[in-house]
């Protein structure tokens, strides 16, 4: 089984949160500003936060990139809000791209609703198009099954093999 606890990081405060993976839907708060985490609603995230939220959440966390203006956003979004309701050993957060052009253009978003999932600063996967639900529960799952151990000797292995010299063409 996975290690017994989990960084979990405050919606409000960013503070990374040590939390038994036992006691994950207990209603746990945040040690620094008293936040509630993992309460089941998605997190909004925007450019000052997204790296440090991501980053120091050690659980999957899935993102949906939508706008308010777009119809299959709107479609998606209770989609979304079932699951995170549903998973509380998942955070889900969304980011706005009307409001957050740059983040949305540092992961070529290019169509809206995109969905990501990340997990230990490694992106597991990344769709555009809304899901359907049971679309999304297979997406979860794969992410909470995932031994990321592994993910990241192959990701250390791929970084290995890779030239090392500078590739850029002599002119
Ligand atoms: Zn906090």
């Amino acid at each position: 089984m996975a290690e017994s606890h989990a960084h979990v990081a405050c919606p409000a405060c960013l503070k990374a949160n040590r939390i038994p993976v036992a006691r994950l839907g207990d209603g746990p708060k945040c040690g620094g500003c008293g936040t509630p985490l993992l309460d089941g609603k998605p997190v909004m995230l925007d450019e000052q936060s997204f790296d440090a939220f991501v980053g120091r959440t050690d659980l999957p966390v899935v993102v949906d990139f939508w706008a308010p203006w777009c119809g299959p956003c709107r479609g998606f979004a209770p989609v979304y809000e079932k699951a995170s309701e549903t998973h509380g050993d998942v955070v889900f957060a969304k980011v706005n791209t009307d409001e957050q052009q740059e983040l949305a253009g540092a992961f070529g978003i290019r169509s809206i609703p995109t969905l990501m999932v990340f997990r230990e600063k490694v992106i597991l996967f990344q769709q555009a198009g809304a899901l359907p639900g049971n679309a999304l529960e297979q997406v979860i799952t794969q992410a909470k099954s995932l031994d990321m151990a592994k993910v990241h000797q192959e990701i250390a292995a791929q970084q290995s093999s890779a030239p090392t010299g500078d590739d850029a063409p002599q002119s």
